[in-house]
């Protein structure tokens, strides 16, 4: 399918990109802004038209399990399909304002990548399930290549676009926000339920997926709340499967909120041990990444994913 859209009733259409299934009649825009009924077709406003560009360390993604001290092409565009109210990016996912001076296509943008000695390209900054036609194209393009593809979403895209994956996007860091249905569907604007279903969806099609959590005081950072999305990494998607937990800072509409302290961040981790998770990362604070050997407890060579005192080896994506 190269398409994400389908007929409705006469004058609308609907966009298949992610859960939302927006209904769009003529002219009209979805919940995200950039996705339009030009009439026969849904267009998607900023193709071609990146919001932001840098290269950055494979670990800012954050992706620890994956071409560990690699450089990744990074870009995003406008627009979200959540409104998070301590979104740390709402300045490009908030606004709809596309930026139209300079256009770069697929080609252009694979060869940026290239040309800054990287070893993948990210969608990342705002929610790339949105701009997806964009990064499928600029994918498929990296592919010939020989660079890979890593998304940084918040886990809402539609299961056509997560199947269409396959082949094409290596590895998602994905975030898990709470544990809490109503504040997914009244604070962020999505849902609980499809996310997990689409978290159990990725790692079934065999896509490299780490979770973040960002852990806001008050909001998310409970015991109870923490064991249930660490419980749920560990039951459903894998032991292996690595755990960011990441410190608010306040931001956008929460600037009333504290940051999320040392302490919180330790307890969050002795958590998602004590639920079974063998890779557990502390983000945001400025600390030094080490992965340590789930089966001896040395510290590992990051850079080819092996244990150097047992041998065991590090779940992930090791090869260029
Ligand atoms: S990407 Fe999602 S929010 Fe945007 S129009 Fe499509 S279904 Fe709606």
């Amino acid at each position: 399918m190269s398409h994400f859209y389908k007929p409705y009733k006469e004058g609308t259409l609907i966009c298949t990109l992610c859960q939302h299934y927006c209904k769009i009649k003529e002219g009209k825009t979805g919940v995200c802004g950039v996705n339009k009924n030009i009439g026969d077709k849904i267009e998607c406003l900023v193709y071609g038209y990146p919001s932001a560009m840098h290269v950055d360390p494979i670990e800012k993604k954050p992706l620890y399990h994956f071409l560990p001290f690699s450089k990744a092409f990074s870009l995003g565009t406008v627009g979200c399909n959540f409104h998070c109210s301590f979104c740390q990016n709402w300045t490009i996912s908030q606004t709809h304002h596309i930026n139209k001076s300079r256009y770069f296509s697929p080609q252009d943008i694979v060869s940026l990548a290239l040309e800054n000695d990287c070893q993948s390209i990210a969608y990342t900054y705002n929610e790339p399930t949105i701009f997806y036609p964009y990064a499928r194209d600029i994918a498929l393009e990296a592919k010939k290549s020989g660079l890979k593809n890593v998304f940084v979403s918040n886990g809402f895209e539609s299961p056509e676009v997560i199947d269409d994956m396959v082949g094409i996007i290596d590895a998602a860091n994905i975030d898990l926000k709470s544990f809490d249905a109503k504040y997914y569907q009244k604070k962020l604007g999505g849902n609980l339920d499809k996310i997990l279903e689409n978290l159990k969806h990725f790692v079934k099609n065999g896509i490299w997926i780490e979770v973040t959590t960002l852990i806001v005081p008050t909001q998310n950072d409970s015991d109870e709340e923490l064991e249930k999305i660490a419980g749920f990494i560990a039951k459903e998607l894998g032991v292996h499967v690595p755990w960011h937990i990441s410190a608010f800072h306040p931001d956008y509409k929460e600037d009333a909120l504290p940051s999320t302290s040392i302490e919180t961040l330790e307890r969050a981790y002795n958590i998602g041990k004590s639920q079974g998770l063998h890779y557990v990362y502390k983000g945001n604070i400025g600390e030094k990444i080490e992965t340590i050997c789930p089966n001896c407890g040395a510290s590992v060579d990051r850079l080819h994913g092996l244990c150097p005192q047992c041998d065991r080896k590090i779940e992930g994506i090791y090869d260029a």
